[in-house]
């Protein structure tokens, strides 16, 4: 669908200061490849205090589980995280699609504690794109297209005000392995 109001560069910067206020980190170290784990010291609460800024500057639902948990709940156990806790080679195939192959260095047998140092603040802005862009074209209270931003951050309808609603990003991922599942047919 593809919301054109929003952009990408408005939602790096909300993560910078949502990276910001969280770390207390200074605004040059944040790059679109920054590690926050390995560049940032970032922790996993830090992760949920920097998804609620994002939740509530963008007005979405952030997805709480990470793609290798959506994959062993819709597969079954065992077919992203093998009995020694390790990457299979399908998870890997399935996070080099999401993640790119050149940005990241997932390989089979990686210890899956390791995944979440290869969150860099472009995956999570793309993260945040992917739930703005489930924006309806049609505002389903009054029906019209005429969605709007004062503040490049917060969509409302222009005509009868209403507050945009996204898709929540855990649904998000589920939707995004079904689409991969049926042209791949990995699991
Ligand atoms: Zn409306």
């Amino acid at each position: 669908m593809g919301q054109h109001i929003i952009t990408e560069e408005k939602v790096f910067g909300e993560l910078k200061k949502a990276i910001i206020e969280t770390l207390r980190t200074d605004e040059g170290k944040i790059r679109p490849e920054t590690s926050l784990i390995k560049d940032l010291g970032a922790e996993s609460l830090d992760f949920l205090d920097i998804n609620y800024r994002l939740e509530q500057a963008f007005g979405i639902k952030m997805g709480r589980h990470f793609v290798l948990e959506h994959i062993e709940e819709m597969f079954g156990e065992g077919t992203a995280i093998d009995e020694n806790g390790q990457l299979t080679d399908k998870a890997v195939e399935v996070l080099k699609i999401r993640f790119g192959d050149n940005n990241t260095d997932f390989r089979p047998g990686m210890d899956m504690d390791e995944v979440p140092a290869q969150i860099t603040a472009q995956s999570m802005v793309r993260g945040v794109m992917d739930i703005l862009d489930s924006l309806l074209e049609k505002c389903p209270k009054c029906g019209n297209s005429a969605w709007q931003s004062e503040d490049s951050v917060r969509i409302k309808c222009g005509s009868c005000g209403e507050a945009a609603a996204f898709s929540n990003g855990d649904d998000l991922i589920k939707e995004w392995l079904t689409k991969i599942q049926a042209e791949k047919k990995l699991f």
